[in-house]
């Protein structure tokens, strides 16, 4: 075997370029490829994921490692702590497997980047074959504006991306054809597995296609009109397989266009394919403006902020026992399934960055360290647009109240009662604020933030750095 695609965020078969690319490659001198992974649970450590990604990363190469078998095609993992052995790990492989050419598709974030860098210098030798079309639905190189910078606010990005989509290929890569009799299925012992939510995250990659295509027959037409409503399940919750690859965003597409067309709708006006978009936006962020992944706001001006340290107020949020009905279900929503409803990313992250001025930095890591689903780019937007430090951001002077917030989108009370159950008793008019005595009853904390003080205290402290 000459050919060797090395897998990394884009754990499939269905629609991956490099797999796909290098299987024809092959297949034209009569020759197989061979797949290879490389877990490195302490980078991943060090980039905070979570547990539960891990876990479901682990359940997802267990369903590829079949798939693959049943292809013929040989799977090896290499095991590494961190990026930094790969290059070594990777050319010892190539050497000792005689490989010429080392197929992969391009991963956005910078340690990635410097880690296939890295790679590439080692084997100078080799052929290496870069695909930068599985990530993205459109890369981030091509949505730039008539001056050829990149969009810093997401409308005129839309637009951009939705008239370049039109004009470009947007088929899913079918899978690679068989290479060989199937092999064995392999029994892999993954030792960094950790237990997750699988119940409701199957680790199995034909169930994450059914989910798609159910949700665009089902409930994509309704997704503009329910999707707010944390109690409704409106949204696709396919988040955690779109971000470590198991589902790629072009087989998104091809199911919402599908579903479009069937039903006589203008794909373009699909509430939808706009999520899939800011998807792309927060990539393209991160691509353009490295300085993101570093710490950094993308309002340089807002580095002046300071923030409150109460420890105490922190592990509240953490905990889901902050006194605020909603945000203490959000938050408990998060850390008994790793995932959190879009709504009340936005309800907890602006309790935490306008009401606890708090580090929005703070509120990102951990966020990370809990979310089945933790993108970089997607949380770090989220985070930034919360605090108002981002591109494209929320105005600094809009600051949600959670009980307003509470009242319109959970107007029953039923998501808090779901989470909140020490409140369950209490009437969806009370439960979203309840009297002292009332809370008092149901061992129910005292709110930890007095909300009209505390916005006015945000909006004056970004009222001071406004003229910078
Ligand atoms: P759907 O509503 O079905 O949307 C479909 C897909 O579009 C999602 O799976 C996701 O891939 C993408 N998407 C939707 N909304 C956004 C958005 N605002 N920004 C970027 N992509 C989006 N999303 C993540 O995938 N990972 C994160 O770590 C993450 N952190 C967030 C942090 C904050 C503070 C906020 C406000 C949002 C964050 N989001 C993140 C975006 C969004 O909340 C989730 O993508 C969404 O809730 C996932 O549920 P779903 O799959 O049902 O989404």
């Amino acid at each position: 075997i000459e050919h060797l695609v090395w897998l990394r965020n884009d754990l499939r078969c269905l629609d991956n370029p490099a797999l796909y690319f290098a299987s024809l490659e092959a297949g034209k001198a009569e020759q197989g490829i061979a797949v290879i992974l490389t877990p490195t649970p302490i980078q991943w450590e060090k980039h905070n994921e979570s547990d539960a990604k891990t876990g479901l990363r682990a359940g997802l190469i267990k369903s590829l490692a079949n798939t693959l078998a049943t292809l013929g095609i040989p799977l090896h993992i290499i095991d590494a702590d961190t990026f930094d052995q790969l290059p070594e790990a990777i050319t010892t492989f190539c050497l000792n497997h005689n490989i010429k050419h080392l197929w992969f598709n391009r991963d956005l974030p910078i340690h990635e980047q410097q880690r296939d860098l890295a790679v590439c210098e080692q084997l100078q030798q080799h052929q290496i074959h870069t695909h930068v079309q599985a990530t993205d639905i459109i890369v981030p190189q091509d949505v730039l504006s008539q001056q050829g910078t990149p969009f810093k606010v997401f409308t005129p990005f839309f637009n951009k991306w939705i008239s370049l989509l039109a004009q470009q290929d947007n088929t899913p890569m079918p899978m690679p054809e068989p290479q060989a009799e199937p092999l064995p299925e392999p029994s892999l012992n993954l030792e960094w597995e950790r237990p997750f939510r699988d119940d409701l995250w199957p680790a199995d990659h034909d169930v994450a296609k059914q989910k798609l295509w159910q949700f665009c027959h089902h409930k994509e037409r309704h997704y503009q009109a329910a999707r707010d409503y944390p109690i409704e399940p409106a949204t696709s919750t396919l988040s955690p397989y779109l971000a470590l690859g198991a589902l790629g965003p072009r087989q998104c597409l091809e199911a919402v266009l599908y579903t479009c067309n069937q039903e006589g709708r203008r794909w373009q006006e699909s509430i939808w394919l706009k999520e899939l978009a800011w998807r792309d936006f927060y990539r393209q962020l991160m691509t353009h403006f490295p300085f993101l992944c570093m710490n950094r706001p993308f309002k340089p001006e807002t580095d002046a902020l300071v923030w409150r340290e109460n420890e105490e107020e922190f592990q509240a949020w953490c905990e889901g026992r902050t006194g605020f009905p909603i945000v203490d279900a959000a938050m408990r929503q998060l850390n008994q399934t790793g995932w959190m409803h879009n709504r009340l990313r936005m309800v907890t992250a602006s309790f935490f960055t306008k009401l606890m001025f708090a580090d929005w930095r703070k509120g990102e890591a951990y966020f990370m360290s809990k979310l089945i689903d933790g993108e970089f780019a997607a949380n770090n937007g989220g985070w930034q647009w919360s605090a108002s430090t981002g591109c494209d951001a929320a105005p600094y002077f809009r600051v949600f109240n959670p009980t307003r917030q509470s009242q319109t989108y959970d107007e029953s009370g039923d998501f808090i009662r779901r989470f909140v159950p020490e409140l369950a008793k209490l009437d969806a008019k009370s439960i979203h604020d309840p009297k002292p005595e009332q809370r008092k009853h149901c061992h129910y904390p005292k709110p930890i933030i007095d909300y009209k003080s505390a916005r006015l205290a945000a909006i004056a402290a970004f009222d001071a750095i406004k003229d910078r």
